[in-house]
């Protein structure tokens, strides 16, 4: 029987399965700035470890992606001699805004499957995210569906580490006393399966993996319970595990 159902953030509530190295590498291909492959991966994971440093506590989801690109472009600018259309202040706007207006169309979506999810379950999300996890789902009008938000900059535990999803199930099992809720009773769902699947499988959590877009695909995906391609397919699969 299902209580509750944990949900990732980045890559599943807000664009659906795709990776956000993916949304960025995709809006400046669409952008036409010519930058290499090999030359975006190596500036997307330096801008993403200067984030933790950047980001404040209340800044906007809008704010998180356009600092990310911002960061990517400077980087692109100041080590490998990219020029960008106004600099890369002018250009991370544009294509934050592009990718804004995805995530937008899709918070749509996961808005209403999270409505309706909420009157029978329980709902929370853990995410590696930069202490501002709880402003960026308030930005997008979806924090009030959530009894147990987890940002791992605040937990100081992140994913893959199983700490962080027995955290937030010890957060849930407070929320629902006198009830106790054990881990067999918790769904969870993610776009990794190394980062949500595997450690959540860990602790007897029931897991669904949304496979798309993946930053990385292991061989093999044996702690999937179940495995979807949109995230709106996980309500049947909920039904046929718990009507109610
Ligand atoms: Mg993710």
């Amino acid at each position: 029987m299902i209580e509750a159902i944990l949900f990732d953030f980045g890559g599943t509530l807000d664009t659906n399965g795709i990776h956000w190295s993916e949304m960025f590498r995709t809006a400046y291909e669409n952008a036409k700035l010519g930058i290499t492959f090999e030359d975006f991966n190596e500036a997307y994971v330096k801008a993403e470890s200067m984030m933790y440093k950047l980001i404040k506590r209340n800044d906007s989801f809008f704010n998180t992606i356009h600092t990310q690109s911002f960061l990517q472009l400077k980087y692109l600018e100041e080590n490998k001699s990219y020029n960008f259309p106004g600099g890369s202040s002018v250009t991370s706007e544009v294509i934050a805004k592009n990718c804004y207006d995805y995530v937008l169309k899709t918070i749509g979506t996961v808005g209403q499957l999270l409505s309706s999810l909420g009157k029978n379950y329980k709902l929370g999300v853990v995410s590696n995210f930069y202490g501002n996890l709880e402003a960026s789902l308030e930005s997008l009008g979806i924090a009030k569906f959530f009894s147990v938000i987890t940002d791992s900059t605040l937990a100081g535990v992140s994913k893959p580490d199983p700490a962080i999803f027995r955290a937030a199930i010890s957060k849930l099992s407070e929320e629902m006393v006198p009830e106790k809720i054990t881990a067999e009773n918790i769904l969870v769902v993610g776009d990794s399966y190394t980062r949500d699947i595997e450690p959540s499988k860990k602790l007897d959590c029931k897991t669904i993996w949304l496979d798309v877009r993946s930053w990385e695909r292991p061989e093999k995906t044996v702690s999937a319970d179940f495995i979807v391609k949109d995230i709106v397919e996980i309500k049947e699969i909920i039904h046929k595990l718990s009507p109610r």
